[in-house]
């Protein structure tokens, strides 16, 4: 079939992503890039690429003029917006069809009807679909906060209309931190968003994240391709997610009237593509939901592992015409998805720089998203995610196992002097992920979303565990020369081979 070129309006990792199914499907591609991105990957990678300005967001990704002006004047028919960016922006899925582009994802109406978060807690009330509770619209000021948090009860969070990213979210206990709690979420969105409406919502205390992935025809009819659990996160934003959910085994009845309330609320706005319900999942089983984003989402691998298929397809051929709705395919197995990202992993805070090594875990059931194979540079400009990693097991147990070992076969460091000494910016969350993989709490499946902050150990500095573990290293070595039984220990590998102390000696030798 003789396909017409697709626009991907995104920049790494993610265009790449898109760009292999485009391949596959045989659409030829158009890369853009931003100043920064001269030398990236992503835009070798397509047929074509086009620059589109410097290197600020604003003047390039989050331009909707200057992408529509690239798709134009390469002669492309699609554009797909990834995720980010401009992937949730009404006024850009307009601008496509103005200029005669066919945009690959929801309507504009679709996106304020479900995209912004005010409007779909209306929308989903008037589908019957239970929601968290707190205020139906937005709230004026401090007062009005308070007057509904006095309704709910304490504590509440107070999040941003316009919200991505826990921007713009405060959790308040009292009234008294009500006032001071609003004019500083309300300001940094508008910072961050352009706009400071807040509402405000009950504080589900000890909750799981769990999403609905689904794919709608455009006219009324949509399937679902199962749950994912994004429990573990840290600053409101996920680092591991997986499938089944955790929670969900527990209560097989909440993930069934979930899948039917993902179903009504699809169906009801007649939504067109790849879609994401989330909700809040409490320890008792109830479900809230919670936002919708109308877009792929970073996560899909998870859903596309036990699901064997391919979202992006979908979305593509769902653009071109020829797309006919599947039944609700079958789940098969488990699957897990982390995020490797260039921060420092006791404090989570960015920490991009040029990359030295970079060697991704291979086999045939790990597969990792990224756009780095070989020395770059991750930028400060953006996103620090340097890759994705998804394994799938048969069971949870299995991948488990499978994505230990992957971790510790992956390696990013960043570059050498010539004595051989690690030199740059360059910092990833690494040691905090194979610290996760073997977290009790994690292998048990006891994921809730405060997880990593009740759990000290994950992030605490190498050096301070490090003393710890040489302190009793020390001992125990103490102890075998100089008590009796002691020397009848023949064999120190074990000690040797627990976990902290080969993070310790990596540690060493890095
Ligand atoms: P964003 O769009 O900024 O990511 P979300 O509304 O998706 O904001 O919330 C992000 C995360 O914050 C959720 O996954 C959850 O961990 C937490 N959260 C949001 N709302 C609530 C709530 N009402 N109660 C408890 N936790 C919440």
């Amino acid at each position: 079939m003789n396909r017409l070129p697709v626009l991907i309006a995104n920049r790494g990792e993610i265009t790449i992503r898109i760009a292999r199914t485009c391949r596959a499907l045989g659409f030829p591609t158009v890369a853009i890039y931003s100043d920064a991105d001269r030398f990236a990957e992503h835009a070798r990678y397509c047929d074509q690429a086009v620059w589109i300005g410097s290197s600020a967001p604003k003047e390039s990704y989050l331009n909707a003029e200057k992408v529509v002006a690239a798709a134009k004047q390469t002669g492309a028919r699609y554009v797909h917006p990834g995720y980010g960016f401009l992937s949730e922006r009404p006024h850009f899925v307009e601008a496509c069809e103005k200029a005669g582009l066919i945009f690959v994802g929801p309507s504009a109406e679709s996106m304020r009807q479900m995209g912004d978060k005010i409007q779909a807690r209306a929308t989903v009330d008037a589908l019957g679909v239970s929601r968290v509770p707190g205020s139906k619209g937005a709230v004026a000021n401090g007062a009005e906060a308070a007057k509904v948090a006095q309704k709910i009860g304490y504590p509440v969070l107070l999040k941003a209309a316009a919200g991505g990213g826990g921007k713009g979210m405060r959790r308040v206990d009292s009234g008294a931190e009500v006032e001071s709690a609003f004019e500083g979420a309300s300001r940094e969105a508008l910072g961050a968003f352009g706009d400071g409406s807040m509402y405000v919502e009950k504080l589900i205390l000890e909750p799981h994240h769990v999403e609905i992935q689904v794919f709608g025809d455009g006219k009324g009819g949509a399937i679902h391709l199962g749950e994912r659990e994004c429990s573990i996160q840290r600053r409101h934003q996920k680092v591991w997610e997986e499938t089944p959910a955790p929670i969900l085994e527990k209560f097989p009845k909440t993930r069934e009237a979930m899948f039917l309330s993902a179903l009504k609320i699809t169906r009801g706005v007649k939504y067109s593509g790849a879609g994401t319900l989330e909700f809040i999942v409490d320890e008792k089983g109830n479900y809230y939901f919670l936002e919708m984003n109308t877009r792929l989402q970073v996560e899909h691998p998870v859903t596309e592992w036990v699901t064997g298929t391919d979202l992006v397809a979908m979305q593509l051929l769902l653009a071109a015409g020829e797309f006919e709705l599947p039944s609700i395919p079958e789940r098969r197995g488990s699957a897990i998805e982390v995020r490797l990202y260039a921060e420092d992993p006791h404090t989570f805070l960015p920490a991009p720089g040029k990359i030295g090594l970079i060697q991704f875990p291979s086999g045939a059931f790990v597969r990792s998203d990224t756009s780095f194979s070989a020395a770059g540079e991750v930028s400060v400009h953006y996103d620090p995610m340097i890759a994705k990693i998804s394994i799938w097991g048969r069971t949870r147990e299995e991948a488990m196992e499978r994505l230990r070992v992957a971790l510790d076969e992956t390696r990013v460091e960043p570059p050498r002097s010539t004595d051989g000494l690690q030199v740059g910016s360059l910092r990833t969350n690494l040691t905090f992920l194979r610290r996760l993989v073997r977290h009790e709490r994690v292998r048990s499946g006891d994921t809730t979303t405060d997880l990593i902050e009740k759990s000290p150990e994950l992030t605490v500095p190498l050096e301070v565990q490090v003393t710890r573990e040489m302190a009793i290293a020390l001992a125990l070595q103490h102890f075998v020369q100089v008590s009796e039984i002691g020397s009848k220990i023949q064999n120190l590998e074990g000690i040797r081979s627990s976990w902290s102390l080969r993070a310790l000696e990596e540690g060493l030798r890095s």
